[in-house]
């Protein structure tokens, strides 16, 4: 069984801010931020295309009760963050959301995008047409 889902079944403690029946969030174990939380479904889907929409629209719910709660912290902003794949970052494979607020004057690096590299716009875009 995967690390989250442990954490979901109670088999493994973790620092739960908010809990209901499809989803759980809980603070990160290495948190980049202060408030840095983690949000999953309780249910063991690794990627974000596998989850079925209903869940992925509770997940959605819940990213945004934790934000509202996380408020009370007075972040200047924040991110919301969902690898899929190890070569996108992910490394825990139970589809999960971060969300990591900022405050301004971090020390800390923001993670931003890669920066930009040389794509034929229209090629791609023949490339995706009727898909
Ligand atoms: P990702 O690289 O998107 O897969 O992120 C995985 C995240 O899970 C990392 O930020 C880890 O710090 C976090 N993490 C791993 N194990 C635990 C745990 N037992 N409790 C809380 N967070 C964890
Ligand atoms: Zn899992």
């Amino acid at each position: 069984m995967c690390i989250f889902c442990k954490i979901a079944k109670g088999e493994i403690p973790a620092k739960i801010l908010y809990e209901d029946e499809k989803t759980l969030a809980f603070l990160d174990i290495s948190p980049r931020s202060k408030g840095h939380t983690l949000i999953i479904p309780k249910e063991h889907y690794e990627t974000f295309e596998e989850l079925p929409e209903e869940v992925a629209i509770d997940l959605i719910k819940a990213i945004k009760r934790v934000i509202k709660k996380l408020k009370s912290l007075n972040p200047d902003g924040y991110n919301i963050l969902n690898n899929n794949g190890p070569v996108a970052g992910q490394e825990v494979p139970h589809v999960h959301f971060h969300i990591i607020p900022r405050y301004k004057g971090e020390k800390e690096e923001v993670i931003k995008l890669s920066p930009p590299v040389e794509v034929d716009l229209d090629g791609v875009l023949e490339e995706l047409k009727n898909k």
